[in-house]
């Protein structure tokens, strides 16, 4: 058995959602290598950052990504084994990109309540917390909207009897 921590460069891109392991990116790998009657059981475990937009305000974040998998990497092919050792190595490479990838959520938040955009003005609600939509705002002003609502109509009423008066 052997453990071997190292660090590796994203070649390209892990994602194409609204967060992704930017190329250029590094990923702490933590491998274990036992060896194993048909071949090699490896055991491993990434850190990695992804990077993107917050799915609801659309400012940048960057979010930790943790995943570990564990794959045999057979000395023949063979019905059970998908990898197989190659000149004495494995290739982790697209393992650990599958792992990343699978891992990276669908709908990336800056934070778990993030409030999103003002529907009207596009600001962040988080930086404009008096943009807050009502559902969120103090429950006693929407009797008093209700008020105004029929108040409005009654001046309406009242003009349209005006109207109807001048038009005798
Ligand atoms: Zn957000």
């Amino acid at each position: 058995m052997r453990e071997h921590p190292f660090t590796a460069v994203a070649a390209d891109q892990m994602g194409e959602g609204l967060v992704a392991v930017r190329a250029g990116s590094e990923l702490d790998v933590d491998v274990r290598l036992e060896s194993v009657h048909e071949g090699i059981l490896v055991t491993a475990e990434v850190d990695a950052v992804a990077e993107g937009e917050c799915g609801r305000c659309l400012i940048d974040i960057a979010l930790p990504v943790e995943v570990e998998f564990q794959e045999l990497f057979g000395y023949h092919s063979g019905e059970a084994i998908e990898y197989e050792v190659q000149d004495d190595h494995v290739d982790l490479e697209p393992l650990i990109r599958d792992a990343v990838v699978l891992a990276l959520p669908f709908q990336p938040v800056c934070r778990p309540d993030c409030p999103g955009l003002d529907l009207e003005t596009g600001l962040r609600l988080a930086d404009h917390p008096e943009l807050v939509t009502p559902e969120h705002s103090d429950p006693r002003w929407s009797a008093l909207a209700g008020f105004q609502a029929s108040e409005d109509n009654g001046s309406d009423d009242a003009s349209d009897a005006d109207q109807q008066r001048e038009e005798r």
